[in-house]
């Protein structure tokens, strides 16, 4: 860089939120409306796993069994990913980082690359209805949209109403019994960033317990705003 000009920092936008709150969900919403890219460490971690990296082989059981996968491997898998160009439009980071030791990396990585958080935004729900909210859902393998057997199915029985597609697939973890493990890593490691971010000045609290495309507008005014 000749440093005559420096291009303005794209945004980054974090979705916090135990399982189930629904980040994957609005993360596509808003990676369709505002031109971001969607970085799902829980994706990235199952790519791994099913293409039988070093990393996702130590991933595999882990996860599996709910709990988080070492600081190290996500980290890693994260940074790489973040090297790729097209995230220089901007980034929203969902289900990363979950850990204070991950919030500490991302925060110096960001600083690197003189690019700041924009909003760290905390889907509030109520755990009890995560449960009903898990183990209905469904994607489509297709194109990855998500689906939910009574919240959000598709318009025609099996096929995807966005690309056609299919290949409907549920997640191994997915289940009643690993719901209450990723519920009690979520309230132990991950609910303290909220504290966190609070501090920097960059959270936002919304409920999101209420209808989709509702949350998805608020988010929308969110993402406008912060990114303007
Ligand atoms: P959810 O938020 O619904 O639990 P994810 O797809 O984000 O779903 O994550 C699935 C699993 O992947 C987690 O239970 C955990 O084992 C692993 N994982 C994803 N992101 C991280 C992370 N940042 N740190 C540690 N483990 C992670
Ligand atoms: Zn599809």
């Amino acid at each position: 860089m000749d440093g005559s000009k420096t291009p303005a920092a794209a945004p980054v936008l974090i979705l916090l939120g135990p399982p189930g709150a629904g980040k994957g969900t609005q993360a596509r919403m808003l990676e369709d409306s505002f031109g971001l890219v969607q970085l799902s460490t829980g994706d990235l971690l199952r790519t791994a796993v099913k293409a039988g990296t070093p990393a996702g082989k130590a991933a595999k059981a882990v996860m599996e069994a709910g709990d988080l996968v070492s600081d190290d491997i996500v980290i890693a898998i994260l940074r790489d990913r973040l090297a790729e160009p097209d995230t220089a439009k901007g980034v929203i980071l969902d289900g990363f980082p979950r850990t204070g030791a991950q919030a500490e990396a991302l925060d110096a990585l960001l600083a690197e690359n003189r690019q700041r958080i924009n909003a760290a935004i905390s889907l509030e729900v109520d755990d009890a209805a995560m449960v009903t909210r898990i183990s209905g859902r469904f994607t489509c393998g297709g194109c990855g949209e998500g689906y939910h057997d009574s919240f959000k199915p598709t318009a025609k029985d099996g096929i995807c109403d966005k690309c056609g597609g299919t290949d409907m697939q549920r997640r191994a973890d997915d289940t009643a019994e690993t719901v209450a493990s990723r519920l009690e890593a979520y309230h132990a490691q991950t609910a303290p960033l909220i504290a966190h971010y609070d501090q920097q000045g960059a959270l936002i609290r919304i409920d999101a317990m209420g209808a989709i495309d509702d949350i998805a507008g608020q988010l929308a005014a969110i993402a406008t705003r912060v990114t303007a």
